[in-house]
């Protein structure tokens, strides 16, 4: 064990992870190790002589088991950004013994029955707020992890768990194989119509890092998505568009059909065993929502109206498509392409004329700056630090009084050995409980890198996911509480969304764009006349957008709504019909179909979750209001309000409650629709 750089101190500064010196075989040991002395302390806290009381149970409970988070952290970071055919093997075996390490934990008998005594009597405590919130929230993690379910009902319980926790990571497994697996050469000429100079680098770049000559397209999002907005070659968009929404359907091992149907199954056993007849009421039961008809009532609110400008957006298309001298359908695979026709056409705008402007380096010293203006935050960038690859890049993070706040790596390219998308995570959190941690807080983009000497440049799109991303990683970094539960981004799942969102409204910010966005050769400021046009043209196909994803939200709302322990014997028929019912016009096309859906399928915690995003959004839009209404993007009463009650707060105060305290008021539907387009008098 003594030799296991996991186990021993972690020496390297700040106490960031001894990544050089980390081996596959370090994993699995430290893990066991890991849960073996959570166990012990557990068992210390359940065997206790004393009565129960706030610290000796509550806040030692929160103390418990960092090594084990360490370790976990570190094992499942390296799983998602830079795994290996090695790692994936541990993961699957850790699947397993990791879900019942849990499941023990929130059915230990003894220990739920102190914390159960204490649930009884807290409002005879006397708790400070984020103690009594504390309380309620691990008490209500004991009571959905099954604490309350007789013996028999447990052991069914803890297989459930351990069977899911094997199947999705199995799912995940399968989806980035079938990303990683397809390529497509583009042989020149012919095969290079249309593409921009951008386009063109990172599909250089893409053939290069896969030991090719030439140019290849991969279903990285910022290769694919360009590559379908602008390539002048059908039937290669046709090729391109089946592989990326065909991921997880090959026939064969990475086969996720059966798959995503054995997780519906055991979820809706799941959801039986806590006496709700389908798994969204289980899981909408810890939410701001709270049931499925708060959901389906905002999507309620977008639908229809969302349906109206797609159609709008569909003619537009259909028109342009004609005027070309072509005929016939729109298809999936021509949306893009003939909706960048009609953007040029109407706004005068063109990715190819923005991407020069949002050189990467650019894009994230924008981030921090803005992280400065509203927060006081200063980064400070050291190459010394450790990182698990030579991509990341690491900074400290100061604040106004130059106290160190933590540690912020950011990892911004795409690779294979990376899956799709682009998130956040945490290698530690913040909080006072115990030794003090200042959090280490990670952000992962999926680029495509520029090639070798070339800059990387980014898409609007791309820039915001940025922003996205950066925003997460603020309410990571920005958390100030005393309890390790209840620290950063681990709040309710539909309240998630809300400070990564509202920051991605700073990049579009006139101001910032001057500042920040500066042509990567000349150094000029973007020009005023751009700018305006990006503005005027914010919501144009925000029809297209909002359906494929209201359209997402619905499958996930209704697959995990079904009642009967049968799921649908054919899944990809039944979201087939279900789109056609709601009237999904046939040239949208989804790119979250269920057998490749992450979000649904590679871990639990967005399953009938997907519509957060939405829910998030209604706080967003009406959240920077608020810097609207005091006339400038970086006010600063609205910027302390701002960073109080939602970044810095965690999860110590109710969703609700801290929004109202940040607002001065609950949130409106109506910035949302206006933002989106969606109001009729302003359609675009
Ligand atoms: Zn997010």
């Amino acid at each position: 064990m003594t030799d296991n750089p996991l186990l021993r101190p972690w020496d390297a500064p700040h106490g960031l992870p001894p990544f050089e010196r980390l081996r596959t075989e370090h994993f699995e040991p430290a893990l066991r190790e890991g849960m073996r002395r959570h166990r012990e302390e557990l068992s210390a806290i359940a065997a206790q002589a004393a009565q129960p009381d706030f610290d000796n149970t509550v806040a030692a409970f929160d103390r418990a088991g960092r090594l084990l988070a360490r370790v976990a952290a570190v094992f499942y970071n390296l799983t998602s950004s830079a795994t290996s055919p090695e790692l994936q093997a541990v993961q699957r075996a850790m699947a397993g013994p990791m879900a019942s390490h849990q499941s023990a934990v929130y059915m230990d008998a003894a220990l739920f029955a102190r914390l159960d005594l204490l649930h009884e009597q807290r409002t005879g405590l006397t708790l400070a707020p984020e103690q009594r919130r504390l309380l309620d929230r691990i008490h209500l993690d004991f009571v959905r992890a099954g604490a309350r379910l007789d013996p028999a009902r447990q052991v069914r319980y803890a297989q459930v768990m351990e069977e899911l926790a094997r199947l999705t990571t199995r799912f995940a497994q399968n989806v980035l194989h079938d990303e990683s697996a397809w390529q497509l050469p583009l042989r020149g000429g012919a095969d290079l119509a249309g593409l921009p100079e951008s386009v063109l680098a990172a599909a250089r770049q893409a053939a290069s890092d896969r030991g090719l000559d030439g140019h290849v397209i991969t279903l990285s999002r910022s290769l694919i998505v360009p590559f379908l907005t602008f390539s002048q070659r059908r039937d290669l968009r046709e090729q391109a568009w089946r592989a990326w929404v065909g991921r997880g359907e090959n026939a064969g091992e990475t086969d996720n059909r059966e798959l995503a149907r054995d997780i519906l199954r055991l979820r809706n056993e799941q959801a039986r065993l806590h006496g709700r007849s389908c798994f969204a009421d289980h899981a909408l039961a810890d939410t701001m929502a709270g049931t499925r008809q708060a959901v389906q009532g905002l999507l309620g609110e977008v639908w229809p109206r969302a349906l109206v400008a797609v159609e709008r957006e569909r003619q537009a298309l259909l028109e342009v498509q004609r005027s070309a001298g072509q005929e016939g359908e729109i298809e999936p695979w021509d949306w893009r392409f003939w909706a960048e026709q009609v953007r040029r056409d109407r706004y005068a705008i063109n990715d190819a004329e923005v991407k020069p402007y949002f050189r990467l380096e650019n894009v994230v010293a924008a981030a921090f700056d803005c992280a400065g203006r509203l927060f006081g935050l200063r980064f400070t960038p050291r190459s010394d630090l450790p990182v698990y690859h030579p991509d990341v890049r690491a900074y400290e993070v100061h604040d106004a009084s130059d106290a160190l706040v933590g540690i912020f790596l950011q990892d911004n390219f795409a690779r294979p050995s990376k899956r799709s998308g682009a998130w956040m995570s945490s290698l530690r959190w913040q909080c006072r409980n115990g030794p003090a941690q200042l959090p280490v807080i990670l952000n992962n983009n999926n680029f495509a890198k520029g090639a070798a000497g070339e800059p990387t440049l980014l898409s609007l799109d791309d820039a915001r996911t940025l922003f996205h991303e950066f925003g997460h990683g603020l309410h990571g970094l920005l958390s100030d509480v005393t309890y390790e539960r209840l620290s950063g981004t681990q709040v309710l799942r539909d309240f998630v969304e809300l400070p990564s969102q509202i920051f991605e409204h700073w990049i579009t910010e006139p101001e910032v764009l001057q500042r920040h966005a500066r042509h990567f050769r000349t150094g000029e400021p973007m020009p005023l006349s751009l700018v305006d046009r990006m503005h005027a043209a914010r919501r144009f196909n925000q029809g297209y957008e909002t359906v494929r994803y209201a359209a997402s939200a619905l499958v996930d709302m209704a697959v995990h709504s079904l009642e009967t322990p049968e799921p649908p014997a054919d899944l990809c028929a039944f979201e087939a019909g279900l789109l056609r019912e709601h009237g999904l016009p046939h040239g949208v096309g989804l790119n979250h179909r269920l057998v490749h859906f992450q979000h649904l399928f590679a871990g639990s915690s967005y399953a009938a979750g997907y519509y957060v995003y939405l829910w998030a959004e209604v706080l967003d839009a009406d959240g920077y209001d608020a810097f609207v209404e005091a006339g400038s993007p970086f006010a600063p009463a609205v910027a302390a309000r701002l960073k109080r009650h939602i970044y810095a707060a965690g999860n110590s105060v109710e969703p609700g409650a801290a929004y109202a305290a940040f607002r001065g008021r609950p949130p409106t539907v109506q910035p949302l629709l206006k933002k989106r387009g969606l109001v009729e008098a302003e359609a675009a």
